[in-house]
């Protein structure tokens, strides 16, 4: 089977209510690749922007670097994947050239997986057919105390077992007041995340990170700057915690330096920022080989099968931003979504929905 050729499109969904995280989000912007092949199969892929930042750039370097793969061999994995790799490169080895590949990489596997006609996560590795969430979408860093102890006790009655918070806006004892209100409010038997947005110092990231201890934080995600691998290593040693990085970086080679070093105890894998479906497989089985678990990032809609698919998949991070795209989007029951059983992802594009939203 062939890939014949593509259609992109750029989206813009708005967000229910603005919060702020690293900024604050008032849109989303999807774009959507969509491949189809000599044998009349369809299938997509996606990458996003927020805030309509550059939108109409992805979607330009999506068109150029799907150009690579028309006329490929579907079955050919690593051959297209090479090719997406050596097109992409030229815009850019990290940032939009990735997200570009990755749109594109997400798309062929998504097809591949209806030319076999199974779901993504069993021709991936099938070890399972659903995954925990935690959820993501809330306890944001402008939520009061009030806000933030009416949404996580929400999420407990909603069957969520584990929730994500955002600090590093506030000082470090408002960060701990707001931390002990949510802790209260759902009890000792729930998981809390914590997620400072890269933006303390490795001093901070300690101090706080032996406050958060006492309160049971299950993890501290991106407290300093990524790039600062000695800092993460220092601090993963400093903590008993686990520490989370691995979000924004691409590659094998970004993340061999974080676990050569020992400078996260999760592998937070970003499906767009890795650089795709093939490129997150191949970072989740290095970090099986320095024992440490797989997390995703963002992209429910494949990241629910890339972690049921390998052995060391833990959580999923629910964050519904772009759902109002796809007819039956991902949904926790109880904590935890179900891998769909259709061939591909299983999760198919609302047209009208699409249309509403187009750019
Ligand atoms: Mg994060």
């Amino acid at each position: 089977m062939k890939v014949t050729g593509f259609q992109t499109t750029a989206l813009r969904v708005p967000v229910r209510e603005s919060f702020v995280g690293s900024v604050k989000f008032e849109c989303f912007n999807p774009v959507v690749v969509e491949l189809s092949t000599d044998e009349g199969l369809r299938a997509h892929g996606v990458a996003m922007v927020f805030n309509n930042f550059h939108v109409g750039l992805l979607k330009s370097c999506i068109d150029a670097v799907a150009e690579a793969v028309v006329g490929g061999e579907l079955a050919r994995w690593a051959q297209l994947w090479e090719r997406l790799r050596a097109t992409s490169m030229r815009i850019g080895s990290d940032g939009l050239g990735v997200y570009a590949m990755a749109a594109v990489d997400m798309a062929l596997w998504n097809l591949r997986a209806k030319a076999l006609e199974m779901p993504l996560a069993k021709l991936l590795g099938g070890c399972r057919d659903e995954v925990p969430v935690y959820a993501s979408n809330y306890l944001w860093r402008d939520r009061s105390i009030d806000e933030l102890q009416r949404e996580a006790a929400g999420l407990v009655s909603q069957g969520y077992r584990a929730m994500k918070m955002r600090m590093g806006l506030k000082t470090r004892n408002d960060d701990l007041k707001r931390l002990v209100a949510v802790r209260e409010a759902v009890g000792p038997d729930i998981d809390i995340m914590v997620d400072s947005l890269w933006v303390w110092t490795v001093h901070d990231s300690i101090v706080m990170g032996r406050e958060m201890e006492k309160l049971g934080v299950y993890w501290l995600e991106d407290p300093i700057p990524t790039h600062d691998v000695a800092g993460l290593s220092e601090i993963a040693h400093a903590l008993d915690m686990p520490l989370v990085a691995g979000e924004n970086v691409s590659s094998k080679r970004g993340f061999r330096e974080l676990f050569e070093r020992r400078a996260t105890d999760v592998a937070m894998i970003d499906v767009q920022a890795v650089g795709g479906v093939t490129e997150w497989m191949k970072v989740a089985a290095m970090a099986e080989a320095y024992n440490l678990p797989a997390v995703s990032h963002l992209f429910d809609e494949f990241s629910v099968h890339l972690v049921a698919a390998i052995p060391n998949g833990t959580w999923t991070e629910h964050m519904p931003w772009w759902e109002a795209i796809y007819q039956d989007p991902p949904q926790p029951k109880n904590g935890r979504i179900q891998v769909p059983q259709t061939p591909g992802i299983g999760f198919e594009l609302d047209r009208d929905a699409m249309a509403r939203f187009r750019l």
